[in-house]
């Protein structure tokens, strides 16, 4: 469990960084939203965090993989048994959950009496790299897994949607960490992209703290009235950018 964890976080961070960052840097320069460089050690600490939070997920899924075996979970392996409406359905219950209760988890971890034991780890990475998307502090590692165990205990997911979840929640945390902003022009105003999550909206998280709480959507953030003001300008303005 462990080794797959870790493969997937190299290969999707791996890709992402060598593409971005080593294939064709000068391209993507002008779309590079925190403009400080990364930290000389930043890479080698956010590595070593993104180990020890793969451990703690690689536990976490252990632990659900026994429960499923004895039949605890609310897991199902036949399509047919709730539909194909369900079964699409399924991963945005799914999602809805883990949004929500990782908006409010957050906000938590802002507290100034809770962020410094426990938050302030992935804050380090003020100017965010694909390699912070895992990089926590092993008590906020604890926290993030244990939501997943709990929507399976109780809401019925097949195991295709699980394991298409866990690619996107991987792919979309590298993309959010990117610190380049590789939507296109106009996507903020999009039907889809307003409600989405990318690198300018969660790098000015990284610097500012106070907005852009979301771990997918923007729609908490909307709502609680803590999205960035300045997002849209910004975003505008890097997804304008390319040479
Ligand atoms: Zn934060
Ligand atoms: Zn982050």
């Amino acid at each position: 469990m462990f080794s797959v964890i870790v493969f997937r976080y190299f290969l999707i961070a791996g890709s992402f960084y060598f593409f971005f960052y080593m294939f064709s840097p000068e391209k993507w320069k002008t779309r590079r939203v925190n403009l400080h460089s990364h930290h000389s050690k930043q890479f080698k600490k956010e590595l070593k965090w993104s180990l020890i939070s793969a451990m703690i997920f690689a536990l976490a899924g252990a632990i659900t993989a026994v429960a499923w075996k004895k039949g605890y979970t609310a897991f199902y392996d036949e399509i047919s048994e709730y539909g194909w409406i369900y079964f699409f359905s399924s991963m945005f219950i799914v999602m809805f959950i883990h949004e929500t209760y990782y908006y409010w988890l957050h906000r938590a971890m802002h507290h100034p009496k809770i962020y410094k034991h426990i938050h302030k780890t992935h804050h380090d990475s003020v100017t965010p790299s694909p390699w912070t998307a895992f990089s926590f502090h092993p008590a906020e590692a604890f926290l993030e897994a244990l939501i997943l165990p709990l929507i399976l205990f109780f809401i019925p997911v097949h195991y295709y949607v699980l394991l298409t979840y866990l690619i996107l929640m991987t792919l979309s945390s590298v993309v959010n960490h990117l610190n380049i902003e590789i939507y296109p022009y106009g996507f903020e105003k999009h039907w889809l992209g307003k409600w989405l999550i990318g690198a300018t909206h969660h790098s000015l998280h990284h610097s500012q703290f106070r907005y852009n709480f979301g771990l997918y959507f923007t729609f908490w953030d909307k709502l609680a009235k803590t999205e960035c003001p300045d997002f849209k300008k910004l975003f505008r303005q890097k997804s304008s950018q390319i040479s």
